[in-house]
């Protein structure tokens, strides 16, 4: 089951180079486009370095690039900006914070995420924790390892016993985030309990067991002082008609032995929220269907819908309705 679930990473990047591939992402901003130029960099230099270090994941990314559906493009597109506007709205919060006071983040479940890379850049303030099953961290920190740009970017990694990648303000260390021991003596190691924390689950705690995701949000929430949660999963769905998360399960459980514990149980945004325990306003939560006709601009909508031919935009807002991002803060 953990060789599974680890391997949904593979899915989540190959989504991430064909929405880069079609031009979804990264997303047009003016004035940015250096850093979109470095976006698109650093994603192939992670795809280079991973078909050298395991052909067998290389081909599974490659696979799945070339059979994803613009529905699919519109989903990785509209998870990773939601995202990076949260962390980016987190970030603005405590720009104030200044270098003797600095914040961080801890991304749960991090896969190949390579947000970190352009973030620590940018916001000098900042560390970064990346945390993943052994067999992930070592995939991902061989890559960094062997690639001059990330080596430029993140700068070498000392020798260290107790993480995978190591520099003064980036992290990337081993953790089984259903061993809430262990949990607990990695954050004790590597972050700082009074210091303001973004916690990152993007797609992580769906793989979860009730039991053990709740003892995770608990521990984290009693660790730090201060923090703000940001996590997107998918959802089942609570109306008794609605189908799609019973067949979502089927599926994974056919074709990949995988589960998804918690689908049917915290299966509407209402009930994904309350997992948090911290009542509004603390809390926010909305679908990708509603952040897509909220949040987008017509101009970007335009852009989108120029890039691939979609003719079924009832089955976009039924998919992009059962996935939605979580926000809950606590003091
Ligand atoms: N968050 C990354 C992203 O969105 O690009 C990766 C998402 S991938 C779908 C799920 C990731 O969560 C995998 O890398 C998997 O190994 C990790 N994961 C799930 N359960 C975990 C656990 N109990 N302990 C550590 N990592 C876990």
């Amino acid at each position: 089951m953990n060789r599974a679930v680890q391997e949904t990473d593979y899915d989540a990047f190959s989504c991430k180079v064909s929405a880069i591939a079609k031009h979804y992402l990264p997303r047009q901003v003016a004035g940015e486009e250096k850093e979109e130029g470095e976006f698109v960099q650093l994603h192939m230099a992670y795809a280079q370095g991973l078909k050298s270090v395991s052909r067998r994941a290389y081909s599974k990314v490659d696979r799945a690039v070339k059979s994803a559906q613009p529905v699919m493009n519109y989903g990785t597109y509209l998870r990773s900006i939601a995202i990076d506007e949260a962390i980016a709205c987190f970030l603005k919060e405590h720009a104030n914070f200044g270098a003797d006071a600095p914040v961080q983040v801890v991304n749960l479940g991090c896969g190949s995420d390579l947000r970190m890379v352009q973030l620590l850049s940018q916001v000098p303030h900042m560390k970064w924790l990346d945390l993943d099953f052994k067999e992930s961290v070592a995939l991902k920190s061989r890559i960094l390892k062997d690639n001059s740009l990330f080596q430029r970017e993140l700068g070498p990694s000392e020798a260290t016993e107790t993480a995978e990648y190591s520099t003064s303000r980036y992290c990337l260390a081993s953790c089984n985030l259903n061993d809430i021991a262990q949990v607990a003596e990695t954050l004790k190691r590597f972050t700082t309990q009074d210091c303001p924390t973004l916690v990152l689950s993007e797609c992580v705690l769906c793989y979860m067991k009730s039991i053990e995701s709740r003892a995770l949000i608990d521990y984290i929430k009693s660790f730090y002082k201060t923090g703000t949660w940001i996590s997107y999963d998918p959802i089942g769905g609570d109306d008794s008609a609605d189908k799609f998360g019973k067949i979502m399960q089927t599926n994974l459980r056919e074709s990949r032995h995988l589960e998804m514990p918690t689908l049917m149980i915290f299966n509407s945004p209402e009930k994904y929220v309350q997992r948090f325990d911290t009542p509004p306003p603390s809390t926010s939560v909305v679908t990708m269907w509603q952040y897509y006709v909220q949040s987008v601009s017509s101009e970007e909508k335009m852009r989108l819908k120029a890039l691939q031919f979609l003719d079924e935009i009832e089955e976009l807002e039924i998919i992009l309705s059962h996935y939605i991002l979580a926000e809950a803060s606590w003091l």
